[in-house]
């Protein structure tokens, strides 16, 4: 007697070869029926006797392909059919839905080993790929995921492919992506004014002219790179030059894990995070006989490390030194995906253009993370993540949430799921707040999203707040910066109804008492979470251009410290802006252009200045990683600081002992890596100080920590294993960034947990 079952499964389970799989173990237990693509996911009905049914279902749970990852699995009994075949069904779209469309693949290892083995008919084929590998949010243009609907409908496979692409027992069967030699996309290489440079094999060039130092413009899979020899000082501070870059780090790419170990230390954690499909920029200790040009990351005893994740980057790094591949863009601009664009912009940046004719539909940048106690940090999550949707474990209404202002991403929420774009950038830069405009607009069509309210940071000057306030949602709600950081965390750890204490340490956010906050201590449960503490007001004189100059903010709390005679201490960074002193003064006193900040980061800016470390931000938060870097002592003991307790019961933490200790150290001729370590020290001193107080007035034992100040190995570690020797449960992000690119994630829970009525 022949049975038939009906089969709902979810997750991430189109673009990833799930179909086909479906087919061939369909075939192999000699079932009839269809697998489809629906919107919510795929659809399959089989047929026949109920062992093979069974069979059928164990293996599909227990096998599924590489790249897919099943998250609920319905199956139920249904009347039984006349039915003949097994089909692949032509899929249907069905409203609204998260795409369950999986992120780019970077090239496996069976491909690789295609693309290096001349007997093979793509041998050398720079866009290789089969259903476990290659392009797919990149490229598509609406769901669900077939070849139509994406960049790839313009070539048409020739007989071979098609073959591939139509049997069943065949890797490349239904690969949306199968091209080759005679039918994919083609490589092209210019020069930076646009004249075609012909040559026989592009790549071979390209490889030439990046050991001769230029150069190249790569197009690669969400959008160009610029390439150079890392190993080259020249040609990696001539780049620096050309793109207006400050002292950030470039990433670069080495071509194998093997060398990747001769100039980085790597455990057996990153180098699974390095050879994943998801191929994110890796962050690693440098080793000392390391090779790489220090130009590529001044002062940073790190380097972000990629592998080679399409057939391009393949070609072009065998047998190649590391490369620089940084994000094809002027200054703070969004990465560049377009031809045209790429030409106009990088024409004085770049030497040469890579290019090829298969259209880039969504940009997205590399994805940037670490090891931090043998687990993975995201602090970049973008490409080979975006669009994976986060389960959350509760059910929410639909919210959009549209970020806050640097780093910044979106997210849509909707049932018990969360859905965060890609890497968007700072949002006050112009090109990258058409790219946040550009992408709300299309993931919000491939998910035809319809929400019933738009969460947004509560500071009033964010583009992001402005443009939530003129969209055509009914509701509009306002969150909290480091609420969210908190919310943001406990959602990705299916934690949101702990009540917990809440560290949420950054740079910068906009405060429920209109101050500038930073370095905040909440307790409670989300949505309504208590502020139990903070860093003492101090005042920012010059505002946004504190944040740039942290030689503004030594001054601030050295006059905070010392008063009117701060001035003459002697102190190098007094010394060196003596002329500008009076002016500050003049700020602070009149209380002219210098709101009032508790923020953590600014503490940072003010001890790194302090110590003559770093007086000027290039990039965000680098007074701070170079403070970080400079630690030689990690057993140091603390400075003393003051903890004392407003009218509220908030804690006000006074850092001014500290400060005057380190200038009394300094005097007496300390080295910086000793007073960086002390000082390090202190912060995780007065956060077990401070939740152990909370802890004992509440009972509650779970904390959170975040803000965009954990990203900092010293403090993430120490502070992670003294709160658990402490006998606290820690929560610290991990698929999110603990930074503002998670931000949107916490406003997105809190809206919706407000809007459930959680008050
Ligand atoms: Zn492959
Ligand atoms: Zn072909
Ligand atoms: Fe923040």
């Amino acid at each position: 007697m022949d049975k038939r079952y009906y089969l709902h499964i979810n997750g991430v389970v189109q673009g990833v070869g799930f179909r086909p799989s479906v087919f061939r173990i369909a075939h192999e237990h000699g079932l009839v029926g269809w697998v489809s693509n629906g919107a919510g996911g795929v659809e399959i009905e089989v047929q026949g006797p109920i062992s093979d049914l069974d069979g059928f279902v164990q293996v599909l749970k227990e096998n599924p392909p590489t790249l897919a990852q099943i998250e609920e699995l319905e199956c139920k009994e249904i009347p039984v059919i006349k039915d003949s075949s097994f089909r692949i069904k032509v899929s249907e779209d069905k409203g609204e839905h998260h795409p369950v469309i999986g992120p780019d693949a970077a090239t496996c290892a069976a491909c690789t080993k295609e693309l290096f083995d001349s007997a093979n008919r793509r041998c050398g084929h720079p866009f290789i790929s089969c259903v476990d590998c290659g392009a797919r949010y990149t490229i598509i243009e609406g769901v669900p995921y077939d070849r139509e609907k994406t960049s790839m409908k313009v070539f048409n496979q020739c007989p071979a492919c098609e073959k591939e692409y139509t049997s069943s027992g065949d890797r490349r069967f239904h690969s949306q992506t199968n091209c080759c030699w005679d039918c994919g996309p083609k490589l092209e290489l210019y020069d930076n004014k646009r004249r075609l440079v012909k040559v026989g094999d592009p790549i071979e060039a390209v490889r030439e002219f990046l050991a001769q130092g230029k150069i190249v413009a790569v197009k690669g899979l969400g959008g160009f790179h610029l390439a150079c020899e890392a190993t080259n000082g020249e040609a990696v501070s001539e780049l620096r030059r050309r793109k207006g870059r400050g002292n950030k780090p470039f990433a670069v790419m080495v071509e194998s894990i093997k060398k990747t170990k001769q100039i980085c230390q790597v455990n057996d954690r990153e180098a699974e995070l390095l050879e994943g499909s998801a191929s994110p920029i890796v962050l690693l200790r440098r080793k000392t006989e390391c090779k790489v040009s220090s130009e590529v990351g001044p002062g940073n005893n790190y380097l972000g490390v990629m592998l080679p994740y399409t057939g391009v980057h393949h070609l072009i790094m065998a047998e190649s030194e590391p490369m620089v591949m940084t994000s094809g863009n002027i200054a703070d601009e969004a990465i560049i995906a377009q031809n045209d664009e790429a030409f106009a912009k990088l024409a004085n940046v770049a030497d040469y253009f890579l290019v090829h004719d298969r259209e880039i539909r969504y940009r997205c940048d590399d994805s940037v993370a670490k090891v931090l106690g043998g687990e993975v940090q995201l602090l970049r999550r973008s490409r080979g993540y975006t669009p994976l949707v986060i389960e959350l474990g509760r059910d929410f209404p639909s919210v959009l949430a549209v970020g806050t202002q640097m780093k910044n991403t979106i997210c849509f929420l909707k049932g018990n799921k969360a859905l965060l774009s890609q890497h968007l950038g700072d949002m006050d830069n112009a090109g990258a707040y058409e790219f946040f405009q550009e992408t709300l607009e299309h993931l919000g069509e491939l998910l035809s999203f319809k929400p019933v309210a738009v969460a947004h940071d509560m500071h009033p000057g964010y583009e992001t707040s402005g443009f939530a306030k003129a969209m055509n949602i009914p509701k509009k709600i306002p969150i909290q910066h480091h609420e969210a950081h908190v919310a943001g965390c406990l959602a990705q750890h299916k934690a949101l109804d702990e009540e917990v204490i809440g560290l949420s340490f950054d740079g910068t956010g906009f405060g429920r008492d209109g101050r500038i906050w930073g370095g905040e201590i909440f307790v409670g449960r989300v949505p309504k979470l208590k502020r139990a503490g903070h860093f003492d007001y101090v005042p920012m004189p010059g505002g946004e251009q504190a944040i740039k100059e942290p030689w503004r903010m030594a001054v601030s709390y050295l006059k905070k410290a010392f008063g009117a005679d701060y001035r003459k201490l002697d102190l190098p960074v007094l010394e060196k802006f003596r002329q500008q002193l009076p002016a500050i003064d003049k700020l602070i006193e009149r209380k002219i252009n210098s709101p009032l900040t508790s923020s953590c980061g600014r503490l940072f800016d003010a001890v790194s200045a302090l110590i003559g470390l770093c007086d000027l931000n290039t990039f965000e938060g680098e007074a701070a990683i170079t403070l970080e870097m400079v630690i030689s002592e990690s057993k140091a003991k603390p400075y003393q600081y003051g903890l004392r307790q407003n009218e509220q019961g908030c804690y006000l933490v006074d850092f001014i002992p500290a400060i005057k200790a380190i200038v009394a150290d300094l005097s007496e001729g300390l080295a910086a890596g000793i007073i960086s370590g002390k000082f390090h020290q202190t912060i995780v001193e007065l956060c077990v100080d401070i939740v152990n107080r909370l802890s004992g007035e509440t009972g509650i034992k779970k904390v959170v920590v975040t803000g965009g100040v954990f990203q900092s190995n010293f403090l993430h570690t120490k502070l992670k294993r003294l709160l658990v020797q402490n006998g606290f449960e820690v929560y610290a992000n991990t698929i999110t960034p603990p930074n503002d690119g998670g931000m949107s994630l916490g406003q997105a829970v809190m809206a919706g947990m407000i809007l459930q009525g959680k008050k």
